[in-house]
């Protein structure tokens, strides 16, 4: 006998983790939450630090790779992705970015009711306890589950990073999450005490003792399952076993990659594609896996004349001191998330909003994709992308195999507007670094280097380089048109019992790191469950 659920949920990441939380808090409704990977409590997914570790380990990444890219000169780029309880939040980088109110807006202007910048901000203040001392500003608020935390670790050549950026006319902000973004400071993190806090941390630990939330790790979804258009259970494999679960509704929460990936296995999605692999058609929707859009970044470096980096601290006796000092402390360099100084600037000055995104890093690497090994001579890295790409790709499935990574598809760098930001982003990131203030320790320029002038020679850096930041979204796009996955109470077009619930769903980027909007969708996403639920 297959087990009976309210709500199957299937992936335990950042949406997914909201939502576990928020639809058993009412101490009935009976959850099932299904997770391919395992615990998150592991020495390297807590220490900040650590997720350089967590790039190619496959315990806890399902480590994907695009399709050779023609667009970026025939090479692969690496997509990792979470796998483990708190999904992505569990690997990433902790740097919190809500985006702009614009983003928002947009998918309000698209027709996506409840989704507007005013809409979505009670959802992002439920979120979060805003650690700073001191007076917040009302568009942040303390008491969530979610811990930000200003960097913990501060370093003199961030320091520099952001006095450059006010030398250049851009205003200093110590608060990017408030609806405005422009100007230099440092990135808050998702962290507590000096430690990652992921999704799981925010919302599943303290759900865990609920009798009505089962949580199944290891437990890998091969498809939904259907009576006619309605969907009705879940088909799952626990170490080789194979299970059954069913469900009043079933909620997709396995990602930009994955959810995508689930529909058409489970036959939703474009109907030849599907028969190609083999598959039965429950319900033909051509967009599933289209319009999927991705941040690619620049990573830009500089040769130091002094040994103030990173690099150097991460050897011998200046990394005991920086293992004692968090130790006693819970700051310092191994509390550094991904990045540790912000700018967001606008390509052309009469821009309404920002629309390029720095990360600083006071570190270089000889590979700046896996940021296994550090330089030994002292380095900094400046990223750069443009905030809102309208290069779009696909992710389908390669056969009806469930445990075959999908095709990744992203035409990087297609979009002629995403190619002028990146190249403008550049050459803006080099004014910065060219300031007086780091005349005492910039050496040289290490890539692109000074050859790269022209804008066809940065573009060209670019496409031999340049890497995804990471944020993955749009396969299963929320909206009315002929493409979209989703409604927007994020129910599946053309199906009964199927909701798409993470950053999947998103129709446009948000214009930063993509985690905060994840968790925001799996928040508002629960309270629409919940209302409709009342509603019956
Ligand atoms: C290396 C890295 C660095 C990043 N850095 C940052 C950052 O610094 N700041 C930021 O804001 N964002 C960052 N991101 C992006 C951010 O973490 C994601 O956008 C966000 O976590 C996505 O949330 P999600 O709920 O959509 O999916 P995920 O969190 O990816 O969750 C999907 C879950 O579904 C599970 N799953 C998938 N398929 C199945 C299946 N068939 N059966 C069962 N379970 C399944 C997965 O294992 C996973 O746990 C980063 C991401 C990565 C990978």
């Amino acid at each position: 006998m297959a087990e009976r659920y309210d709500y199957i949920i299937i992936g335990a990441g950042s949406a997914g983790c909201a939502l576990a939380n928020r639809l058993t808090e009412d101490g009935k409704s009976r959850v099932l939450l299904l997770e391919a990977g395992g615990s998150d409590k592991n020495f390297w997914v807590y220490l900040p630090v650590g997720f350089t570790k967590l790039m190619t380990n496959p315990k806890f990444n399902w480590l994907f790779e695009t399709e050779p890219d023609d667009s970026v000169y025939g090479r692969r780029i690496p997509i990792p992705r979470g796998k483990a309880l708190g999904g992505s939040s569990a690997i990433n980088g902790m740097i919190w970015v809500r985006g702009q109110p614009l983003d928002y807006d947009t998918w309000a202007q698209f027709g996506n009711r409840g989704w507007s910048y005013d809409q979505v901000l009670p959802f992002f203040k439920k979120i979060e306890h805003f650690e700073r001392d001191g007076a917040i500003d009302e568009a942040r608020a303390r008491g969530g589950p979610v811990n930000i935390a200003d960097s913990y670790s501060r370093n003199e050549l961030a320091d520099l990073f952001i006095d450059a950026g006010e030398a250049l006319g851009h205003p200093r902000n110590r608060d990017y999450n408030n609806g405005v973004q422009d100007g230099f400071g440092y990135y808050q993190c998702s962290m507590k005490n000096g430690l990652r806090w992921s999704a799981a941390n925010a919302y599943l630990d303290p759900a865990k003792r609920r009798s009505n939330l089962n949580i199944e790790t290891h437990a890998h979804a091969r498809r939904v399952l259907f009576e006619g258009k309605r969907a009705v259970g879940v088909a799952y494999d626990v170490k080789g076993v194979a299970r059954e679960a069913h469900g009043g509704e079933i909620i997709l929460a396995a990602g930009g990659v994955q959810s995508p990936q689930l529909l058409e296995l489970s036959g939703v999605g474009q109907g030849e594609r599907l028969r190609e692999a083999g598959l039965d058609v429950v319900h033909a929707l051509p967009g599933v896996g289209e319009n999927y859009r991705d941040h690619i970044a620049a990573r830009m470096n500089w040769r130091l004349k002094q040994k103030v980096s990173f690099n150097e601290r991460t050897r011998g006796l200046r990394l005991a001191g920086e293992t004692l000092k968090y130790v006693a402390t819970r700051r310092g360099m191994l509390t550094s998330s991904a990045a540790l100084a912000h700018g967001f600037v606008r390509s052309r000055p009469e821009l309404e909003t920002p629309d390029i995104q720095f990360f600083f890093m006071p570190v270089s690497y000889s590979d700046a994709n896996k940021r296994a090994e550090m330089d030994r001579e002292p380095g900094m890295t400046l990223s750069v992308y443009q905030l809102r790409p309208e290069s779009k790709g696909s992710i389908h499935i390669r056969s009806g195999d469930p445990y075959a990574p999908p095709m990744i598809k992203p035409n990087f760098l297609t979009d002629s507007e995403d190619c002028r930001v990146i190249v403008e982003g550049m050459r803006i990131g080099r004014e910065v670094i060219a300031q007086d203030v780091f005349a005492p320790h910039r050496l040289h320029e290490l890539n692109p280097g000074r050859d790269a002038q022209s804008d066809n020679e940065l573009l060209d850096f670019c496409r031999r380089t340049a890497q995804t930041a990471y944020h993955p979204i749009g396969t299963c796009k929320m909206g009315h048109d002929a493409m979209a996955v989703v409604d927007d109470r994020l129910r599946v077009h053309g199906v009964e019992g199927l909701r798409v619930v993470d950053a999947s769903i998103m129709p446009t980027m948000t214009s930063g790191n993509t985690n905060a909007p994840a968790i925001m969708i799996g928040e508002k996403g629960a309270a629409m469950i919940r209302e409709d639920a009342r509603k019956g």
